[in-house]
């Protein structure tokens, strides 16, 4: 089975929006860092991950596109 996953490095996020505009089920941006966030997504260091379905893809990986400081990435694996 494939598992897609969303990555994001938080330290650098501007607060911009552009994720949450493009993929408003996984993203949000928290109040008190001004910073956007994964919804349920697991911090490991200093990146945050979530597992998504392929229905929510497209979207995160346009979110990934439009970041402008390149923080989200979008994986896929045979596991
Ligand atoms: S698009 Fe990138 S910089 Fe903008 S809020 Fe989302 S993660 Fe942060």
């Amino acid at each position: 089975m494939r598992k897609i996953k969303v990555i994001h490095y938080p330290e650098n996020c501007i607060g911009c929006n552009f994720c949450v505009l493009m993929a408003p089920g996984q993203w949000r941006i928290n109040d008190d860092t001004g910073r956007a966030e994964l919804i349920g997504g697991k911090p490991e260091g200093d990146q945050v991950t979530l597992e998504i379905s392929a229905a929510d893809r497209e979207a995160n990986q346009r979110a990934a596109e439009s970041c402008p400081v390149q923080i989200i990435k979008v994986e896929e694996s045979a596991e």
